[in-house]
C-alpha cells in the first residue's frame, strides 16, 4: 500500500509539467529541506515548479540562499499558474498549509509525510511514520526520478534529516537515517555547515530569553514533567521574537529524570503554540491530538487561542492525567 503510493506519487510527478510544492505553517528545518529538495529535483527535470509556504521563514534558515525561491501566500496566483499537481510535504492535515488549504479541493493533491497523525487528506498519500524525516522520503522520490544531485541539493536535503533527528540524537535516528546522511555526504553535503548554521548562531538576547524561560520553569508528576512558558510581553521586553526560542523545549527535556517537556509560547497576542517532547515512553502526540494538534510520539505540537496562563493550567492538568495513564 505504502510502496504503491510511493510509485504512484513518482508517476504523477513524472507526468506533471507544473507543480506547486507546499510546506507547513511554522516551518522547521525538515519542512524547508523537503520543500526545496523536491523543488530543486523537479526543476532539474525541466519542470515548472513553485515552492510556497504560508508563514514567515525563520531567519536562521534564510541563510540558505535557495530559501528565497519560496513564495508567500500573497505571491501566489494559483489560477494563473494552474499547477497540474499540488505536492504537500511534512504536513499532517490540511490546516497545516495555512490559507492554501482553500485550494486543495480543486487540484490533484499529493501528500508526502512522516507523521503518524496524518489525516490522509491528499488524492494520493505517501505517509510513512517509520522515516525520521520527510526529507528522507524526498531523497527516495528524487532517486526514483533519477535526479542528479549537486552539492547544494545534497546539503539542502541533509538539512531536514539533521534537524528532525536532533542532529542524530533522537530515537528516530535509526540505521536508515545514518545511511541516507552518508549518501548525501558522499554527494557533497557538509553536516557541520548545517550544524553551525542552526546551533551556533545565537544572538545574545536569546540567552536572556532562555534565562527568563528557566525562571518560570516548573516541575510536576514527581519530576517526570517539566514545563515553562513565554508570553508576548516576555518576548517584547527582551527584544526577541518567537523565533528566538527555537530549541527551548529540548533544553527542558534535557533535565535529568524528566520524561515529558512542554514549552508554551504566545507567538501572536492571544494565540499560543505548545511544543511537546518526551524521552522514552510517553506518547506526546496523544495529548497534542486531544487539543487539535498532532505530531510524533516523541515530538508534537498544537496551536490554541486563549489566555496563556489558562492554557498552561489546562494542558498541564491534561498531561499529568495522561502521564498516569501511560506510565509503564
Ligand atoms: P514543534 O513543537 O512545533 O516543533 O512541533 C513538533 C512536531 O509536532 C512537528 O513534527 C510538527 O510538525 C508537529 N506539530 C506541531 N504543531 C502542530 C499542529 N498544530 N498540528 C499538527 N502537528 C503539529
Ligand atoms: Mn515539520
Ligand atoms: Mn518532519
Amino acid at each position: 500500500m505504502v510502496a504503491n503510493n510511493f510509485l504512484n506519487i513518482v508517476a504523477n510527478l513524472k507526468q506533471a509539467n507544473k507543480v506547486l510544492v507546499l510546506g507547513h505553517i511554522m516551518p522547521d528545518g525538515d519542512d524547508i529541506s523537503s520543500v526545496l529538495s523536491l523543488t530543486l529535483g523537479l526543476k532539474k527535470l525541466g519542470k515548472e515548479v513553485i515552492p510556497a509556504i504560508d508563514w514567515k521563514i525563520p531567519s536562521y534558515l534564510s541563510e540558505i540562499d535557495e530559501v528565497s525561491l519560496i513564495k508567500s501566500f500573497e505571491e501566489i496566483d494559483i489560477k494563473n499558474f494552474a499547477p497540474d499537481i499540488i505536492a504537500i510535504v511534512d504536513a499532517s492535515s490540511p490546516d497545516r498549509v495555512g490559507r492554501f488549504s482553500q485550494y486543495l479541493n480543486d487540484y490533484n493533491v499529493l501528500v508526502i509525510d512522516h507523521h503518524a497523525t496524518n489525516t490522509l487528506f491528499g488524492n494520493i498519500n505517501w505517509v510513512d511514520p517509520t522515516f525520521g524525516a520527510t526529507a528522507q522520503m524526498i531523497l527516495r522520490i528524487n532517486r526514483e526520478l533519477e535526479v542528479e544531485y549537486d552539492e547544494r541539493l545534497a546539503l539542502i536535503n541533509l538539512l531536514g534529516i539533521e534537524t528532525d533527528t536532533g542532529f542524530f540524537r533522537y530515537s528516530n535516528a535509526d540505521e536508515r537515517v545514518f545511511k541516507d546522511a552518508a549518501a548525501l555526504i558522499s554527494l557533497g553535503a557538509k553536516p557541520d555547515v548545517i550544524a553551525r548554521m542552526i546551533l551556533e548562531n545565537k544572538r545574545l538576547e536569546q540567552f536572556k530569553l532562555l534565562s527568563r524561560m528557566i525562571e518560570k520553569l516548573k516541575i510536576e508528576s514527581e519530576g517526570l514533567l517539566a514545563y515553562s512558558y513565554l508570553s508576548k510581553e516576555d518576548y517584547e521586553e527582551l527584544n526577541c521574537t518567537d523565533e528566538d526560542s527555537g530549541g527551548f523545549v529540548s533544553e527542558i527535556r534535557s533535565i535529568k529524570g524528566v520524561e515529558v517537556a512542554i514549552f508554551f509560547y504566545e507567538y501572536t497576542e492571544g494565540e499560543v503554540h505548545i511544543s511537546f517532547r518526551s524521552k522514552e515512553w510517553f506518547d506526546v502526540s496523544k495529548v497534542a491530538l486531544l487539543i487539535g494538534g498532532g505530531g510524533h510520539p516523541r515530538a508534537a505540537g498544537a496551536s490554541v487561542k486563549g489566555k496563556i496562563e489558562d492554557i498552561v493550567d489546562e494542558v498541564v492538568k491534561l498531561t499529568i492525567s495522561e502521564i498516569k495513564n501511560q506510565k509503564p
